[in-house]
């Protein structure tokens, strides 16, 4: 077999699920306006409360529990902004005083969200995480005070995968009288994630990130929890998310999350042996590796390493030529070179959070695309360590 592109980067976005393509190449001359009467608007109205009914089966929700959004980040922003609700005019303040207990690993649309909250005179904190990219449980008991207004802690990490205890968080949080928001991007659809046990009031969705399409999300939102829109407008999604809805977009999110259902357990296990067999690996063909993934706290397909004396960039642009693609640490979006602060915030060196790659694997990932890649990693890290005069634990 001759490999010519390899994608490991389904943490940033994943391909169309074929089944989802089918369905909104039948569904594309759906042109109804959903919030129309007529015969145009309701068959477009069925569709999307199709599709409502088919996210909410994955987190086991009710559909009205479910507001399809235009992006996980908008979910994201719709939750935080609430705390500056009172200071919109909103005619429903629902938070009071704005306090936010946060994480210093969310993902930058919390994390930015966050930082313009703080700047409208709400108080923002931040727990620490442990090594593992955990939560620090007596750091959070410790900042989890009565005037916590809302605590938003992700489920489970973008880049190096790691799960949170969110039953013991949300639980604390609920215990305290406050309401709990978790990111669950990159949880739902590769974790069991069950709304009727697990005690949250807001979840985060998005379709890209589970073989649907880009620009379109979802947030649940518990039946009776406090909630102001981030757009206001019409009437559509019961008042809680205002502009025409993505028709489109919805039924491709519907269908992608009817497949997670169908295909996420085995898929896991799958993942999780290849993963095995990767470390094996790559431990085998290459000196002095550091995992920065904890196995069995994470989420199946991801793998984060770093390779001492060497820079992330320099590895993917020189694996991006055989055809291999990965990403490096959170520089992803600015294309910046500052090193991963999720990295740094799990107490790794500057070096190991420069040096940091990660390998997200997916529901296509063969044996064969991980055996090209390893091979294509050894002659990488090999030759860039030559380049650098690297010496096991010296960077010279
Ligand atoms: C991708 C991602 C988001 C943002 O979702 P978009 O739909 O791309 O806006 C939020 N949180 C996490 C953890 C993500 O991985």
């Amino acid at each position: 077999m001759s490999v010519t592109s390899v994608y490991l980067d389904h943490n940033a976005t994943t391909p169309l699920h074929p089944e989802v393509k089918t369905l909104m190449k039948e569904v594309m001359d759906e042109y109804g306006n959903p919030s129309s009467m007529h015969q145009y608007g309701r068959q477009a109205r069925q569709l999307i409360e199709e599709a409502r009914s088919q996210v909410a089966a994955l987190i086991n929700a009710t559909p009205d529990e479910i507001v399809f959004m235009g992006s996980g980040s908008e979910a994201n922003n719709t939750v935080l902004s609430m705390l500056t609700c009172p200071l919109r005019g909103c005619s429903t303040p629902v938070l009071g005083k704005p306090r936010l207990l946060t994480s210093v690993i969310e993902h930058p649309c919390i994390l930015e969200t966050a930082k313009c909250i703080a700047g409208q005179s709400a108080d923002v904190e931040y727990v620490r995480v442990d090594s593992r990219g955990l939560i620090d449980m007596d750091d959070f008991r410790k900042k989890l005070t009565r005037d916590t207004l809302l605590v938003s802690i992700m489920m489970a990490n973008n880049e190096i995968g790691s799960v949170q205890d969110i039953q013991t968080i949300a639980e604390m949080t609920k215990k305290q009288g406050t309401i709990f928001h978790t990111d669950a991007v990159q949880a739902v659809g590769k974790i069991p994630v069950d709304v009727t046990t697990l005690p949250v009031d807001f979840l985060s969705m998005s379709a890209h990130k589970i073989y649907g399409p880009k620009g379109v999300g979802a947030l649940y939102i518990r039946k009776g929890a406090p909630f102001c829109p981030l757009i206001h407008g019409g009437h559509q999604e019961q008042g809680r998310r205002a502009g025409t809805e993505n028709t489109l977009g919805i039924v491709g999110m519907g269908k992608a999350a009817e497949m997670r259902l169908r295909e996420m357990d085995d898929e896991a296990v799958r993942l999780r042996d290849l993963k095995k067999y990767l470390m094996s690996a790559l431990t085998s063909a290459i000196e002095d590796i550091h995992f920065i993934s904890d196995p069995g706290r994470d989420i199946p397909g991801t793998l984060s390493l770093s390779f001492p004396g060497i820079e992330g960039e320099a590895i993917l642009l020189y694996l991006d030529l055989e055809g291999i693609m990965v990403s490096t640490g959170s520089a992803c979006a600015s294309g910046s070179l500052d090193p991963s602060y999720v990295i740094l915030s799990t107490g790794q060196s500057l070096e190991c959070a420069h040096g940091s790659i990660r390998i997200s694997m997916g529901r296509t990932t063969s044996k064969e695309e991980i055996d090209y890649t390893v091979g294509a990693f050894a002659r990488t890290v090999e030759r860039l360590r030559k380049m650098t005069t690297y010496t096991r634990g010296v960077r010279s």
